[in-house]
Parts: structure tokens; C-alpha cells; sequence
């Protein structure tokens, strides 16, 4: 049956390898998932003759439009968007929208390849999408933010709605964004559809808690992992990459949590603080100012900057916390880290570690989750907000976080018990994988071909 498996996986990335050829995170992230599918194959052949994999690699739908705007100097800017409408067997396409310079096809599909299982493993009814634009927010005008914005939606209108497909925030898309985006959606429509986007600002419709929500549930995730080994956060050294959204939230419910959060990052380098860092000047720099992180350690004097990325995986600690960005923490970066000691790693961003980090890890025996699983409490609470929505209400700041929270331990045990029945093993990254898929692909085939 093993053998059946592999050969069905292996025969399908053949084909995807040639089909999607030049798509590499595409393809790297269909690989992480599919082969860890083979234990599950193994014991339920049916998933075979109905051709699964072959039909949740292709999206349902995939638009790619331009975005033309005017700049601060009247010139006239084009850039590309891009929505991937993945899979909407389980509710409405959902995920969020990246504005960022590396925005092309394979990182949109990769993502919306993500956000299947990802949505799926929150328990909450939302397939799966993602959207954004190859635009640097980095160095624009509050205004021409807005009007980048307003263009984008101006073609996005046309292709989403609160029961077909609801984006929210992702890199370089926060609430002042999807403020803008909401904007010209109703002037457009003629409707108040607060339903159709969320990550709104609590003012207008958006839900209390969602802004900490990705950051808090890759913590609550990380807990539950830990505390199944008899660790903690209390006392522990934490190192967590990112100064974004993402970042400091988890930053902020691992101090909460007792732990000592030394060092953190941006695109141009990372910050050491062995007093611990401070999470109100980052809030202050990275939330008011829109400055770089360098400028941390003018506030801080007797903390270290230093010009290198990737260089902040050599600080020792016992849990790594990579939220920054894909593949950032790669071989090399994870044999430093266990040489150091890591413990625990968690994923607050998209597919951080690469294929070769997460092999080291699992060789030397450290907790790893998964950010399919970890990162999974923004979306989770994104359709927290949808629901309040549709409701017309709105729930406490403490509601949102209980929910969240049980979400968060749901997909821990529901990992760790798919693991264990399917590839006798505890294993979160086939875990995550089987348990996330298996949901989707029972709904698809219940749906018909
Ligand atoms: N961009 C986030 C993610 O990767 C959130 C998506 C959402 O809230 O829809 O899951």
C-alpha cells in the first residue's frame, strides 16, 4: 500500500514539476504537502481513483489585472494584481492580500495552496484564496497608499463579495489598507457589505483582536507543544525574526507568557537586546513611524544591530519564532540554531523554513510546528469577524481571545492525533498536512467531479 502511495505522490509531482515549471514556491510548497500525504494514502486508497491531487493543485480560478495609478509627482505608476480563487469547498475563498516588490504568480498560488489547509485545519467554513501586488508600500505617501488602493479595488470589486471570496491583510496590508480597499468597495457597489473584507479597524465593522490574533495563536500553538513536552515559555530565551504585525504580537504574548523575546529584525538587519526587547519602541517605530529597526538601538544603547538578515538565527535561544517571510531560515540557519540548543520552533509566517530546515529540526529532535498550523489564528479569527459580521455584532476583545485559544489547542490535538493514527508518529508537519487535507478533499469529493 506504501508503495501504491508513493507511487500515485510521486507520479503527480512529476507532472506538477512540468506543468507549473517555472512556479518554484509554488511547486516547493505542493511538495512539503503532498509527500507527507503518503501514510494517509497508504491506508486510504480512494482518495487515488478520485484523482485528488491532481484536482487541488489546479486553482478554481486565477486573475492577474493591472493597477494603474498616479503619484505624488503626477506620473503615471502600473503595477500587476493578481487574486488565486483556490478552493471554495468548504465556504468562500479566503485569505489575505500582499503588497510587496516579490509579489508574482508562484508566491500568490503558493500562498493560496497554503491557505487550503490552513483554513481548513481552523475549523471554521472558509476555503481558500490570496491576492496582492507586485507595489513596494515602502517610502509612499499616505495618499498615494490610498489611491494604489483604490485601484486595486476598482478591478478586485468585480471578483469578490461576502459569499464568494473575502481578502483581508497580509504583508505590507494592515487596517489602514483594507480601510481604503472597504472604501472604495462600497462607493462602487453601493452597498455596505461589511462582510466583504476583514482586518477592518474595530470603528468600521472590524473585529477586537484581530490585529494580535496571528501573533497570539503562533504562541497559544507553540505552548501547546511545548507544555506536551514539559516546557514553558516562563524563563525561556526567545528569538523571534520580523518587526511586523505578525512579529510583535507573538512577541508580545511570549513576554506575557514569562518568556525573554532577545532579538528581532527587518529586511535590513536584526536588533539584540539582552535586557530584553523593549515592545513599545518597536510598536513606536514599526506601527506609528514606519521606520526601519535600525533605529531601535538609538533608544536603546546598550542593545546590538547588525546588518544581516539571516544572521539572527546565531543567537542562541531555546524557541525560534521565524514571522517574517518565506524560506528565511534555511540549512545552515537551522544547524546554527541546534548546535545553540533551539528546543522549539514555531512558524508565524508562510512557509519560513525550508524543506532542509525542517529535516534538521525533525533529525535532532526539536518540537517544530508548522505554519500552516501555528500561523493559522489570523485567518481563524478573520472568520470571527465574518461571522460578527453577518450578525451584525460585536464581540469582547476576551470573547475573540477564549475563541481563539480553543481554536488554537483544537488544531494541536486534531494535528497530533492524525499523526499519530496515520503515520504513527508525532509529527505536526504530517499531522497539519493530513488533517487540514483530509477535510477539503472528503468535501470535494462529496461535491461531485
Ligand atoms: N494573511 C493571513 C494568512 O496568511 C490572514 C488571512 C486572512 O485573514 O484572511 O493567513
Amino acid at each position: 500500500a506504501i508503495a501504491k502511495a508513493e507511487e500515485y505522490v510521486h507520479g503527480v509531482l512529476s507532472q506538477v514539476k512540468t506543468r507549473f515549471e517555472h512556479e518554484h514556491e509554488f511547486i516547493q510548497a505542493i511538495e512539503e504537502v503532498f509527500c507527507s500525504l503518503i501514510p494517509l494514502f497508504a491506508k486510504e486508497d480512494h482518495y487515488i481513483e478520485q484523482a485528488i491531487l491532481e484536482r487541488i493543485v489546479e486553482p478554481e480560478r486565477l486573475v492577474s489585472f493591472r493597477v494603474p495609478w498616479v503619484d505624488d509627482d503626477h506620473n503615471i505608476q502600473i503595477n500587476r494584481g493578481f487574486r488565486v480563487q483556490f478552493n471554495s469547498a468548504i465556504g468562500p475563498y479566503k485569505g489575505g492580500l500582499r503588497f510587496h516588490p516579490s509579489v508574482n504568480q508562484s508566491i500568490i498560488k503558493f500562498l493560496g495552496f497554503e491557505q487550503i489547509f490552513k483554513n481548513s485545519l481552523t475549523g471554521q467554513p472558509i476555503g481558500a484564496g490570496k491576492g496582492g501586488a507586485d507595489f513596494d508600500p515602502k517610502g509612499k505617501s499616505d495618499q498615494e497608499i490610498m489611491r494604489f488602493c483604490q485601484s486595486f479595488m476598482t478591478e478586485l470589486m468585480k471578483h469578490i463579495g461576502p459569499n464568494t471570496d473575502v481578502p483581508a491583510g497580509d504583508i505590507g496590508v494592515g487596517a489602514r489598507e483594507i480601510g481604503y480597499m472597504f472604501g472604495q468597495y462600497k462607493r462602487l457597489r453601493g452597498m455596505y457589505e461589511a462582510g466583504v473584507l476583514t482586518g477592518k479597524d474595530p470603528v468600521s465593522g472590524g473585529s477586537l483582536g484581530r490585529k494580535e490574533a496571528t501573533g497570539y495563536g503562533t504562541v497559544y500553538f507553540v505552548n501547546e507543544m511545548i507544555t506536551d513536552k514539559q516546557l514553558c515559555f516562563a524563563g525561556s530565551r526567545i528569538v523571534v525574526s520580523g518587526s511586523g504585525n505578525v512579529s510583535i504580537y507573538a512577541m508580545e504574548k511570549a513576554m506575557e507568557l514569562g518568556g525573554q523575546v532577545i532579538a528581532c529584525s527587518d529586511s535590513e538587519g536584526y536588533v539584540v537586546d539582552y535586557n530584553g526587547i523593549c515592545l513599545e519602541t518597536v510598536k513606536k517605530l514599526k506601527e506609528n513611524e514606519g521606520k526601519r529597526i535600525r533605529e531601535y538601538i538609538k533608544h536603546h544603547p546598550d542593545a546590538y544591530f547588525f546588518e544581516d538578515g539571516q544572521g539572527i538565527w546565531s543567537v542562541p535561544c531555546d524557541i525560534a519564532l521565524p514571522c517574517a517571510t518565506e524560506n528565511e531560515l534555511d540549512e545552515m540557519a537551522a544547524k546554527i540554531l541546534v548546535a545553540n540548543g533551539v528546543k522549539a520552533v514555531g512558524e508565524g509566517a508562510n512557509m519560513p523554513s525550508t524543506k532542509e530546515a525542517v529535516a534538521v529540526f525533525q533529525e535532532n529532535q526539536v518540537l517544530f510546528a508548522p505554519g500552516k498550523a501555528a500561523n493559522a489564528g489570523g485567518v481563524a479569527v478573520s472568520a470571527l469577524e465574518m461571522a460578527q459580521n453577518s450578525m451584525r455584532l460585536s464581540w469582547t476583545a476576551e470573547e475573540v481571545d477564549q475563541r481563539l485559544q480553543e481554536i488554537m489547542k483544537e488544531i494541536y490535538k486534531e494535528s497530533k492525533a492524525c499523526a499519530l493514527t496515520y503515520a504513527d508518529q508525532d509529527n505536526l508537519v504530517t499531522g497539519a498536512n493530513i488533517a487540514g487535507f483530509k477535510k477539503v478533499a472528503d468535501t470535494m469529493i462529496m461535491q461531485g467531479v
